[in-house]
């Protein structure tokens, strides 16, 4: 192996990444008065975070009557109750704080009249334990939401002294012999420099892993790099059979057209005109959950009923509009429809397709964002030094199916935990840990290894061997034959990591390298999620199975948990077991709690 030198940096707490979840971790660490460095692989503001449009849900009543219960209720039905139920009252009772929070830190909302928050409907936001009409609970700055959070949290952040290390590459988690995480190893991509970050916590905010498909609404940056680490460094991924499909990407080009367009009035067609979500849900209609109205788009499709030439997508219509809400509710959709489909929305209809857009799976956390371990004696072990937040950890509040505009206020609610927790937890007076040389050299060689990969595949080739595979069988509707074809297609497509070509052997922004690292780390959570849906026999929220069409709560309510079986380069099997659901909230009925029967499980209708 290359001899490399590295630089060796102390903080308190490292956050790894700087979406929204990462720079709020990073304001609220460094709020805490902890030492603080935040490591990102792209500039601040152009994480995925910043694509965000239709916005961030809290129950602040501002258009209308709302509670957090409702709230609450909603996400939990909306999880399919897959969600852990302490965790979930936490977000709902948390998010208007949160949201004020960001109000007073500068981010621009939209105002009502009289001045408030400006809030929209979103599909599976309710009203009255889901027996009233549609709330507006989504708060709104016009449809760039979060591109408004992350420039007014990474301007707060850099007036609370957090550093920032930009444009630097996390390679993997360094781990003690106590289990503890210690620090993190990164590459600096503009002069190829290594740098050993130790820290007496690490904070993996490093987003979703929506580029293991190959039609997807998120950023070629979203490669699960935090999960690649974790199960690299032996730990577990939670719920990865649960990959959320928004109903309307722009059919062919994939970018997003927000649930916000439907929230403004919006409604799908098919190919004979006609509102067929009034059909499959006669109360929410086009408002229904995202893994309801993507399934209800693929039925339609399959039955003959799609539009275009090929039959094969659906038609969003806004031209009903008044072209004044278009102009100021959703400009950023219109120019999106314009320039990736060609079409003039106050004339014409969008037209749109099913497409990869969150995970709802990711690294298992308590509320407080502390990474779980769990075994059988104790299934809520914390691993010391060790948070995840954002679309990267899994606390879990999405369950089997998140509703939009719940991710961005995970992002805050959460970021915002990890700093209380951590400011309660670290010892500031005490010596940062010094990760072992073993831990360094171990990265180093994997980073050596695949540097001067001379195998016969291309990371490229490889990478669009896997979306294919990911796209085809673990797809929206799902059966056992696909399931069981993706498993041994992608245990063949993973076991050709060890065939990789790099052709660029340099350490100055060298892209081959990095999205060869970046394929490294989508292939155990690409993996992670085929074998766990195959396992899965039964349907819930987004994992539509067609052999098990039932939820099934006696056999199924639990967490799968999966952890990558192979060396520190390569996995090529997932090893299964399960975590019991959390099902008592935080707070009793008697102390102001949810009563316990309104989040009972029963059946999911619209
Ligand atoms: C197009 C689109 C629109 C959306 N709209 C909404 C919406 O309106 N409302 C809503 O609630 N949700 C929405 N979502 C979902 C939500 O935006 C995301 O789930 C959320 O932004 C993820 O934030 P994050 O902070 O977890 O990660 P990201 O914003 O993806 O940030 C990840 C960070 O990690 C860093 N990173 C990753 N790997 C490494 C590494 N190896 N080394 C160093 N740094 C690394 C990156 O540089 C980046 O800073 C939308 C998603 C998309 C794709």
């Amino acid at each position: 192996m290359a001899a490399y030198e590295y630089e060796t940096h102390d903080y308190d707490v490292v956050v790894v990444g700087a979406g929204g979840a990462g720079l709020r971790a990073t304001l609220g660490m460094a709020e805490q008065g902890l030492r603080t460095a935040c490591v990102t692989k792209v500039f601040p503001t152009r994480s995925h975070t910043v694509a965000a449009q239709g916005g961030i849900a809290a129950s602040l009543g501002n258009m209308g009557d709302d509670h957090w219960q409702w709230h609450m209720f909603d996400t939990v039905k909306g999880s399919d109750w897959l969600g852990d139920t302490d965790a979930m009252e936490y977000l709902a009772r948390e998010a208007p704080k949160a949201v004020y929070e960001l109000e007073h830190y500068g981010v621009p909302f939209s105002r009502t009249e009289d001045g408030k928050i400006y809030q929209r409907p979103f599909g599976g936001h309710t009203t009255q334990f889901g027996d009233g009409p549609p709330v507006q609970r989504t708060c709104a700055a016009a449809d760039r939401t979060g591109h408004a959070i992350l420039h007014t949290l990474y301007g707060q952040s850099l007036k609370e002294k957090a550093e920032f290390y930009i444009e630097y590459f996390a390679i993997d988690l360094m781990m003690g012999d106590d289990g503890a995480c210690t620090g993190v190893l990164c590459w600096k991509l503009d002069d190829g420099t290594m740098h050993l970050f130790n820290a007496k916590t690490v904070v993996l905010a490093t987003g979703g892993y929506g580029r293991a498909y190959f039609s997807a609404t998120s950023a070629h940056t979203c490669t699960g790099d935090g999960g690649g680490m974790v199960a690299r460094a032996g730990l577990p991924l939670q719920d990865m059979e649960f990959v959320q499909f928004h109903p309307t990407g722009i059919f062919g080009a994939g970018c997003l057209i927000t649930e916000g367009a439907r929230g403004e009035g919006g409604y799908l067609t098919n190919a004979e005109g006609e509102r067929f979500m009034e059909r499959y849900a006669p109360n929410y209609k086009d408002l229904a959950p995202r893994d309801y109205v993507s399934r209800c788009m693929t039925m339609e499709i399959r039955e003959g009923r799609g539009v275009g030439p090929g039959k094969d997508h659906i038609h969003l219509n806004l031209s009903h509009l008044p072209p004044e809400a278009l102009h100021l509710r959703l400009p950023g959709i219109s120019e999106s429809a314009r320039i990736f489909a060609g079409v003039d929305v106050t004339k014409e209809p969008i037209p749109v397709l099913p497409t990869v857009h969150y995970n709802m799976g990711g690294i298992p956390t308590n509320y407080w964002g502390e990474v779980l371990n769990p075994t059988k004696e104790d299934p809520h072990a914390v691993v010391p030094g060790l948070m995840a937040v954002g679309e990267a950890g899994c606390a879990s509040v999405h369950g089997a199916n998140r509703l939009g505009s719940n991710s961005l206020i995970d992002l805050v609610v959460f970021g915002r935990a990890a700093g209380i927790r951590a400011g309660k937890v670290i010892d500031r007076n005490s010596a940062v840990p010094q990760s072992s040389k073993a831990e360094v050299e171990k990265a180093l060689e994997r980073f050596d290894g695949l540097r001067h990969a001379e195998g016969a595949v291309p990371t490229a080739d490889l990478r669009l061997e896997m979306q294919r595979t990911m796209q085809e069988d673990a797809a929206v509707f799902r059966t056992s034959a696909s399931l069981a074809q993706g498993v041994e297609k992608m245990t063949e497509v993973a076991s050709k990591l060890d065939d990789l070509h790099v052709t660029d052997r340099s350490l100055i922004w060298n892209s081959d390298l990095m999205e060869t690292l970046e394929l490294t780390n989508l292939m155990p959570n690409a993996l992670a999620t085929i074998f766990s849906a195959e396992a899965r026999k039964e349907s819930r929220g987004a994992h539509a199975h067609e052999d098990f069409p039932e939820r099934d709560d006696a056999n199924w309510r639990m967490h799968t948990i999966a952890r990558a079986q192979g060396n520190r380069i390569n996995a090529v099997h997932i090893n299964l077991s399960y975590r019991p659901v959390i099902e008592a909230p935080l707070t009793s009925e008697a102390e102001g709690g949810i009563s316990p029967e309104k989040i009972a499980p029963k059946e999911r209708t619209f």
